[in-house]
């Protein structure tokens, strides 16, 4: 295993090594550029609201959300979050291409909240964390300690209508591997279980609340678009056995995941790979598309 370049191994980070950490984090890429000026016509009834910003630069990171102006209370609400992890890109460009392309075709059918981009300071600077070295999907609680998180936590408890499904987008990069699970060993001062990153699409479910054949659904959409991942020599991905193929699950309130925020019978989050050669952007965007449709046409049956 690497040493990762900050830090004592062993030892979990000072305020200091966290501060050591931020320094060394640059600027990438454009939130205002990818994100915000891409943000889509909308539909007949259907706005972009603020639901905050982040507070290391109010007026660079404004949080949006594109939401009815009025709910259909007869309809189910749906939630679609991308960018947990600013990293993850075709999450956040997946659900902007869904708003683009087809929500105008679906909302007679469902209310949508679509949150393209939850943590725009890790979009720019392609980080899992956010600048106090926490990962905002191990911190959806109350009182958090991560803005990303608190802020979407509250608006989406201020939801007027229970979320009947929740897709959080996701990829899993070989960047994993190679830098953001030996940052996570280093800053805690503990070591990393060693798997391979897996080369195709797969879901994670709640495993408290599987509903297998929604995950099933998905994984049918999806493989219309591109290749699933197979399990591992053990049966596992990323370390966690299958519960059908390139379905696995974590108990997501529990660990304070993005996908335990609400209390919708219908909940996953996608993994995308983008790293494998069979994939391009445009397919990984189309993967994130296929997983929302494939979702909504299965609660719509
Ligand atoms: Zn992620």
């Amino acid at each position: 295993m690497h040493n990762y370049p900050i830090g004592t191994p062993g030892t979990p980070w000072s305020k200091e090594e966290k501060k050591q950490w931020r320094d060394n984090q640059t600027i990438k890429r454009s939130y205002r550029d990818e994100v915000i000026s891409r943000m889509p016509q909308l539909p007949f009834g259907y706005d972009i609201v603020q639901y905050g910003a982040l507070p290391y630069d109010t007026g660079r990171y404004p949080l949006l959300s594109i939401r009815p102006a009025t709910f259909n209370p007869s309809l189910p609400t749906v939630l679609i979050t991308g960018g947990v992890h600013g990293y993850e890109t075709s999450g956040v460009q997946g659900a902007l291409k869904f708003a683009r392309e087809h929500l105008a075709s679906w909302t007679d059918k469902c209310n949508f909240v679509i949150v393209p981009c939850v943590s725009p300071w890790g979009y720019e600077t392609v980080n899992r964390w956010n600048p106090l070295a926490l990962d905002p999907n191990r911190n959806f609680k109350a009182n958090s300690a991560a803005p990303e998180s608190a802020l979407l936590k509250a608006m989406v408890d201020d939801i007027e209508e229970p979320v009947h499904m929740h897709i959080d987008l996701h990829e899993t990069t070989d960047t994993d591997n190679t830098e953001f699970r030996p940052a996570l060993a280093a800053r805690d001062g503990t070591s990393h279980d060693i798997w391979n990153i897996p080369d195709g699409f797969y879901l994670v479910a709640d495993s408290k609340k599987v509903e297998l054949a929604f995950q099933e659904a998905i994984i049918h959409q999806v493989r219309q678009v591109t290749h699933i991942a197979p399990a591992d020599e053990h049966g596992k991905i990323i370390g966690v056995s299958l519960l059908s193929d390139g379905v696995i699950g974590y108990d997501k309130k529990a660990l304070f995941l993005c996908g335990g925020l609400t209390d919708a019978p219908y909940v996953t989050t996608t993994e995308v790979y983008p790293d494998s050669p069979q994939a391009t952007a445009g397919v990984c965007n189309d993967a994130q598309v296929a997983a929302i449709i494939g979702g909504l046409r299965f609660i719509l049956l």
